[in-house]
């Protein structure tokens, strides 16, 4: 979402005339976007404003620095105050002011600004994209923010405090957008939301039995062009029959599923106000393997939570191996400020977090191993993204269960749909061999 958000404020940016600069030392505007989600994030934000006053500052005293996003959000001012090189402070419902707020600055009508209030509207301002154009790095995937904020405050989380209350954009001013972007080649795109499953719960409401994000799915669904739907990030709430049902149903939508369990110990999950229980989540995932066997589950699981016992974590070990999840972002607990769960009683010593999430990686990696091996020999369907991260000499691509896949290839195969035979593993990695080059969609070789 950050990265989506910096995205847009770039492109409003330069829509307003201005350019984006190869790197940070020759830049006139340097913003940092900034994560609250867990200390160690705010903590590199800060040190890497240090750096930048001390290097960029230095030799270029009129360059902008600013911060934008959760923690320019929950700091605000106090980051003018404490960081005398910052001229800039722009909040999570303010990113389409930064371009009008820079003129006021290089024009010299104020010299520091900080705005962290609430704008009515604001979750429908995150819409511009910058799409690369040429061959090589043609964007052929996109994120769209449908809505902005959080209501679930589960006590560890500060995204509430920072996102504010869930807004939602109307479906069809997402649809436009996203038929903007699959007309400009796009040819998979990822809803994003706090809660992307909370979408349009009060300003559309459920309709014919389905959920206000589950109309929005099959509106987007209808998009000549779009090849696939992906979503991030889900609650487990929010897998209702409905939505499980159309994974069965809507075939552009990804077999691809995220649900952030958290911890595998009801007692821990009820301390954490999720909402739901172990049996819950085992349920949604037997579910969604009925209607689609193969599917990838992924998850986030948080150890170390404020009095997580040693059995309340063996049950966050025996769920990951229950559920066999593909892949799982685990985090160690970090208290954040003015959520009640960083004032709760028997917090977990440092060292025991440690211990958990290296018990809980070596679980989690072994299980992933098994499901990525399990693949080579297979043949899947991949969607060419551009140059490998690793290896630019290779293409990569995404199987539709959200599995990176390697291969020789040339630039023309970037945006379309091509099968692969895998023909080994690396590291929550897969490589492959064209199969058959496939320009129609085969969903009979979907992964
Ligand atoms: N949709 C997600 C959910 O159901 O909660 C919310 C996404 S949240 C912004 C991303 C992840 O960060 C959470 O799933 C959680 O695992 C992790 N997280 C949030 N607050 C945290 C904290 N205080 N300490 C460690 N991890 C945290």
């Amino acid at each position: 979402m950050n990265e989506r958000d910096s995205e847009a404020v770039a492109a409003q940016l330069v829509a307003k005339g201005y350019s984006l600069a190869p790197a940070e030392g020759t830049a006139d505007v340097v913003l940092l976007n900034t994560c609250s989600v867990r200390d160690a994030a705010e903590q590199k934000a800060i040190g890497k404003m240090h750096g930048l006053a001390a290097e960029v500052r230095r030799h270029r005293p009129n360059v902008v620095l600013g911060f934008m996003g959760c923690m320019a959000q929950s700091r605000g001012q106090a980051l003018l105050d404490r960081l005398p090189d910052v001229d800039l402070v722009v909040g999570t419902q303010k990113f389409h002011r930064t371009a009008e707020y820079l003129d006021e600055i290089f024009s010299g009508k104020r010299n520091k600004i900080c705005d962290v209030g609430e704008e009515e509207g604001s979750e429908a301002t995150i819409r511009e994209h910058i799409l690369a154009g040429n061959a090589r790095t043609r964007s052929v995937t996109a994120f769209v923010s449908i809505m902005q904020g959080c209501n679930q405050y589960c006590t560890f989380c500060i995204v509430p405090y920072t996102r504010g209350q869930e807004r939602s954009r109307t479906i069809p001013d997402i649809v436009g957008e996203c038929r903007e972007l699959a007309a400009r080649g796009v040819k998979e795109i990822t809803l994003l939301g706090q809660i992307v499953t909370s979408y349009g719960k009060r300003e559309i409401g459920v309709r014919d039995g389905r959920s206000a994000f589950v109309q929005l799915l099959e509106a987007v669904h209808e998009i000549e062009g779009l090849q696939r739907i992906r979503f991030t990030s889900p609650h487990p709430k929010g897998y209702g029959d409905d939505l499980v049902e159309a994974y069965g149903r809507l075939p552009k939508l990804c077999e691809s599923a995220h649900i952030p369990v958290q911890s595998g110990s009801d007692r821990i999950l009820k301390l954490m106000h999720r909402g739901y229980t172990r049996a819950g989540c085992l349920a949604i995932i037997q579910k969604l393997r009925r209607i689609q066997p193969r599917i990838g589950i992924t998850t986030d699981i948080i150890v170390g939570f404020p009095g997580e016992t040693e059995n309340d974590f063996e049950a966050t070990l025996s769920l990951a191996q229950e559920a066999e999840f593909d892949n799982a972002y685990i985090f160690k607990y970090s208290p954040r400020k003015d959520t009640p769960a960083a004032t709760m009683p028997d917090q977990v010593p440092q060292e025991i977090k440690e211990e958990r999430n290296q018990r809980l990686l070596n679980v989690v990696n072994e299980i992933g191993a098994g499901k990525y091996e399990a693949q080579v020999g297979k043949c899947v369907e991949i969607l060419v993204e551009g140059p490998s991260r690793r290896n630019p000499a290779r293409l990569q691509g995404r199987t539709r269960t959200n599995k990176i896949v390697v291969f020789e290839g040339s630039e023309r195969q970037i945006g379309q749909l091509l099968d692969l035979k895998i023909h080994r593993t690396g590291s929550f990695t897969l490589y492959g061999d064209p199969a058959i080059v496939n320009l129609d969609i085969d969903n009979s070789l979907s992964q």
